[in-house]
């Protein structure tokens, strides 16, 4: 069986009780970083576990061994670093993988940032779309600038790197639509959460007095 564990964003209390059970009686547990996994287990006061690292860059062939070990019939159970595998993190491959081989899998819901940052939003949230991360090159511009037609209310994600740079590409791409609400929400579930309502033209002066530190989640109101 594989198992799909979200773990929390940052606090630990949002870790649900099948996540624990189902962490303590696993076989093993394949994560992104096996010391923030290690970690995690240690400030959980769970059991030590044999932690097989499966990223993004991982050989093939670890994808290979996992699926091995699941149809000799381990118990495996997938988490990333923080949040929802899959989401903006690894994942993708191996479920794929234990899916075309019939192998069972379970899923255990739990925190995602850009769930919480939309429900935190207080824009409207029936029809939204989820971008990830936005490309760093390639069809940004392109991207940025079709925001402007954007009838459903848009999510991403950025690092603490380029939040200043992308609130001030946002500002300059949607001038247009002075009054569309943005919100940039930093840290959720953690001490120095922060929900900020602006439009796009109060986009400017957030950028320039806003933390710029943590995690964010930038979301745009609909059109
Ligand atoms: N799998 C994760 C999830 O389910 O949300 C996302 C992983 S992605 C590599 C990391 C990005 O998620 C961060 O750069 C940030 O944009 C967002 N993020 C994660 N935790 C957050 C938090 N506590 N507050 C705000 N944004 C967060």
């Amino acid at each position: 069986m594989l198992s799909i564990v979200s773990t929390p964003i940052g606090n630990l209390g949002d870790i649900t009780l099948r996540a624990l059970e189902t962490l303590k009686k696993c076989d093993g547990i394949v994560c992104e970083d096996t010391r923030v996994t290690g970690q995690l287990l240690k400030l959980l006061d769970l059991p030590k576990k044999e932690l097989l690292s499966c990223h993004g860059y991982s050989n093939p062939r670890k994808v290979d061994d996992i699926v091995r070990r699941l149809v000799e019939g381990q118990n495996l159970v997938l988490v990333s670093d923080a949040g929802t595998p899959g989401i903006s993190d690894p994942g993708y491959a191996l479920v794929s993988r234990a899916r075309a081989e019939r192998i069972p899998i379970e899923v255990i819901p739990g925190p995602a940032a850009f769930l919480a940052a939309l429900s935190a939003s207080g824009l409207p949230i029936n029809r939204f779309v989820y971008l990830g991360f936005l490309p760093m090159k390639k069809g940004r511009q392109t991207l940025l600038h079709s925001f402007k037609d954007e009838e459903r209310t848009i999510v991403f994600y950025e690092s603490v790197h380029r939040i200043e740079k992308t609130i001030n590409e946002l500002a300059e791409a949607l001038k247009d639509q002075p009054d569309r609400h943005v919100v940039i929400a930093r840290e959720l579930t953690k001490m120095h959460e922060e929900v900020i309502s602006t439009t796009v033209a109060g986009l400017p002066e957030t950028a320039t007095s806003m933390v710029k530190k943590g995690e964010f989640v930038v979301i745009i109101g609909a059109v």
